[in-house]
């Protein structure tokens, strides 16, 4: 369980450092005065964090762990010091769900994170990389762009935004944005993420890809991931492009790279600008 535990901690805590490079309050300026978060208590609506039982013995042991670290409420508070959100109650859950996955319910207002997300996460960690860092680095990475994807379908359908082309890709940039914005250890992550569609794509079956599906093939989602991290700084991450397995962005694609950041990036903004807290 050591991987889970380290990353279930530190996820909060990027989190935090996303949503603050993106428009929230920081964090610790919250907490250091209590007057801020009591006052914004009846201001519309609000996320709740919901850590469900569990029967299976290993996701007994995750809730266990999210219930001592207070990671879904850390994760809430930081949604709720972001947006500007309409009355409402809105639920952040983690959940049993019988497959790894996780959901935007428009209806019930809820993102649920199923426990076996986490440990499949733990289980691709573990067959794919050999040192605790990088273990950590992919399970937290796999979190984060679970959680800021989730959020991107709920801020589409809470606040009625434009999307043309697939609502998968474009919250797949929204992922992307938001931990390139952490920094240095953000844009690690968001390569997980790419990392962790590369690993699923390895995984599946070319003659039978699901050409009809909402999302695009993996291996499509990994390189968008990998061009919007090389895109937002060309020069840092110029040992991406090539086509050997650490340089896996090819130039035909890289080129375009720089642009396509600077515009997700801008039309993302723009969207969201007049729902943000610090707006
Ligand atoms: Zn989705």
């Amino acid at each position: 369980m050591t991987v889970k535990m380290r990353s279930i901690a530190v996820v909060a805590f990027m989190m935090g450092a996303a949503l603050t490079a993106c428009g929230a309050e920081p964090m610790a300026a919250r907490q250091a005065d209590p007057a801020t978060s009591d006052s914004r208590s009846g201001a519309g609506g609000a996320f709740s964090a919901v850590v469900a039982d569990a029967k299976d013995d290993v996701n007994q042991e995750l809730t266990k762990l999210l219930k001592e670290e207070k990671t879904l409420e850390e994760v809430a508070q930081g949604f709720n010091d972001l947006l500007k959100l309409p009355e409402g109650d809105y639920v952040l859950a983690t959940e049993e769900c019988g497959q790894a996955n996780a959901f935007w319910s428009p209806d019930d207002k809820k993102i649920t994170i199923c426990y076996e997300l986490l440990t499949d996460a733990v289980a691709k960690a573990e067959e794919n990389f050999s040192t605790e860092q990088e273990k950590d680095d992919y399970v937290t990475g796999v979190l984060l762009d679970t959680l800021f994807h989730e959020l991107g379908h709920a801020l589409i359908s809470i606040y009625d935004l434009p999307t043309v082309g697939k609502e998968d890709d474009a919250v797949d940039q929204l992922s992307a944005i938001y931990m390139i914005e952490i920094g240095e250890a953000g844009q690690n992550y968001a390569l997980q993420a790419a990392q962790s569609y590369f690993i699923a794509a390895g995984d599946s079956d070319r003659d039978s890809l699901p050409f009809y599906d909402e999302h695009s093939m993996d291996e499509q989602r990994a390189y968008n991931y990998a061009c919007l991290v090389y895109g937002s700084d060309p020069e840092k991450f110029a040992d991406l492009v090539g086509e050997t397995d650490d340089s896996y962005l090819p130039q035909a694609r890289a080129e375009r790279c720089p642009e396509e950041w600077a515009k997700v990036s801008a039309a993302w903004n723009k969207l969201l600008e007049p729902h943000l807290r610090s707006s």
